[in-house]
């Protein structure tokens, strides 16, 4: 199957409110091209130092998102153009990432990550640390971020009752934050879960952004 073939069969399966946002990290500029000329603008890369080469070389009308985990030193290489940072797991870096706003002149849009899995090596926030970060006063001082919404990464497992089991708490945290610290702020409306092996799974379990690489590139070497 082409790219173009693997965007077509996803687009038919994802609902229209989901956001496909093409996982392209590994990649050659060529494969991008194919699937920005099928139609994709949504590209998502898990290292700054990929992703900035990539984003000058390509159309401008490209929206890249940053997914992976992102040093506060990196920052910088992105912060004139990402569209979307969904990887946010520290007040530090969402600091360095105001900072680097503020001197582009722009307010960078981001999702704060939540540690939902089982696994200790995924990234991510307790649900306790999202609050208290969104009650402090440094988070409040801030004007040039935007968090709109949250991301989490479920367990890498062939059991679909523990995947679904972390998703649904996902889906429940996120209605919990935007009812206590959004409310009456459309903003923040974006829950990010769900990759190759689970999209189905996540948007079940109310996911409007997807993050999918394997199933529309290939496998990566
Ligand atoms: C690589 C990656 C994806 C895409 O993974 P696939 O299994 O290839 O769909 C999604 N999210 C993050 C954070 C990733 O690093």
């Amino acid at each position: 199957m082409s790219i173009a073939e693997n965007l077509a069969t996803l687009r038919k399966e994802i609902p229209e409110h989901v956001t496909l946002v093409a996982v392209s990290k590994t990649r050659t500029t060529a494969e991008i091209l194919e699937a920005y000329d099928a139609g994709q603008r949504h590209f998502g890369e898990s290292k700054a130092q990929e992703l900035t080469p990539k984003a000058e070389e390509l159309p401008r009308d490209i929206q890249w998102h940053m997914v992976g985990h992102l040093q506060s030193n990196k920052v910088k290489y992105i912060a004139p153009f990402v569209s979307l940072i969904h990887s946010v797991d520290k007040m530090k870096l969402l600091k360095v990432i105001n900072k680097e706003g503020q001197k582009n002149e722009r307010v960078i849009p981001v999702l704060l990550q939540l540690h939902i899995a089982e696994e200790s090596t995924k990234f991510g926030m307790s649900f306790e640390e999202v609050c208290a970060l969104l009650e402090s006063d440094i988070y409040h001082q801030m004007d040039a971020i935007e968090v709109q919404g949250l991301m989490g990464m479920a367990t890498f497992t062939d059991d679909t009752d523990q995947v679904r089991k972390e998703f649904r708490q996902l889906k429940a945290y996120f209605n919990t934050v935007r009812d206590t610290y959004f409310k009456g702020r459309e903003a923040f409306c974006t829950l990010s879960m769900g990759m190759t092996n689970d999209y189905r799974h996540g948007i079940d379990e109310g996911s409007n952004m997807v993050r999918i690489g394997t199933a529309i590139f290939g496998a990566r070497k």
